[in-house]
């Protein structure tokens, strides 16, 4: 399957957040996306999934040449969708298993059924997998769980709904050394055919753990360099005022070219 995301821009609130996307995932890859703060990740993620508050102005999406955009958000879900949030959302009254059932339950034809005993055995190993507390499944989703727990219970949800696109948005984000092991592990044990995955992440470190096969940059709403995993360890060690500077990228915090010159400049740091 192949998702395309040619020339988007989006806006929320009137300000125009996504300037001009194009990104092409196909099912078997493995893709990264770094960039600094504030400059459109979480809203990319978002728009592909379908989120209401944000506009899209210009482009497409494309799923196997279908327009995603005119899709809703359970329509993309059962398409093979998948966003683990960088702030999960808390929702009582609906337990972590029930949610789960009832979403896989969604992906089926009106007369199939899931099997329960499949479920609680799959349910089982994810739990087991992830090393989360057993009790969790039970609990109401997200309630009370830690910024971790959280974190590895939309991985939870993303084992069991096996989506074709996994968009994870800062999974990494609030994980100790070893949960982020654990979680690395276990979205590179995804890999196959049929699926791929956005990883959306500040650090290298997650993506020790994960066979990335593409990785892109992304500065103010834009991907402005695509490349291999080279690229990851480029932006650990000199973070990303290089590839301002070699792009000639004004930084819209600042509106000043020269500061992020000097800035990235060592030599000139030392002086002052
Ligand atoms: P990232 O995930 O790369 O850190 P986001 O996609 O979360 O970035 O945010 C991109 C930009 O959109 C930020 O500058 C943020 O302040 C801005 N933004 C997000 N929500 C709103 C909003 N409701 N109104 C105006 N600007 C917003
Ligand atoms: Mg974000």
């Amino acid at each position: 399957m192949e998702l395309v995301i040619k020339n988007l821009h989006a806006k929320i609130d009137n300000k125009e957040i996504l300037k001009g996307v194009d990104l092409t995932i196909h099912t078997g890859e493995m893709h990264a996306i770094m960039g600094p703060n504030g400059t459109g990740k979480s809203t990319l993620s978002a728009v592909i999934m379908g989120n209401p508050k944000y506009i899209v102005t210009e482009g497409s999406i494309t799923l196997d040449g279908e327009d995603l955009l005119s899709m809703s958000v359970d329509e993309r879900s059962r398409k093979g969708i998948f966003l683990a949030m960088q702030y999960p959302n808390e929702i009582t009254g609906i337990t972590n298993s029930d949610f789960i059932k009832a979403a896989m339950q969604a992906r089926l034809g009106e007369n199939e059924h899931v099997s329960l005993f499949k479920f609680i055995k799959e349910m089982d190993k994810a739990v087991k997998d992830l090393k989360m507390n057993p009790d969790l499944p039970h609990r109401y989703i997200n309630e009370g769980f830690s910024g971790g727990e959280k974190k590895r219970n939309e991985i939870l949800q993303m084992k069991m709904l096996k989506p074709h696109f996994a968009i994870l948005d800062e999974i990494d984000s609030g994980l100790d050394v070893d949960a982020l092991k654990i979680v690395g592990e276990n979205i590179n044990g995804m890999q196959s055919d049929n699926f791929a995955s956005l990883i959306i992440t500040h650090y290298q470190r997650l993506l020790d753990y994960i066979d990335v096969s593409n990785v892109h940059i992304m500065v103010n709403g834009k991907i402005v360099k695509s490349g291999g995993k080279e690229l990851i360890t480029k932006v650990d060690n000199e973070g990303y005022d290089w590839i301002k500077v070699e792009l000639g990228i004004v930084d819209e915090s600042t509106n000043k070219k020269e500061a992020i010159i000097l800035g990235s400049c060592a030599v000139n740091k030392g002086a002052k």
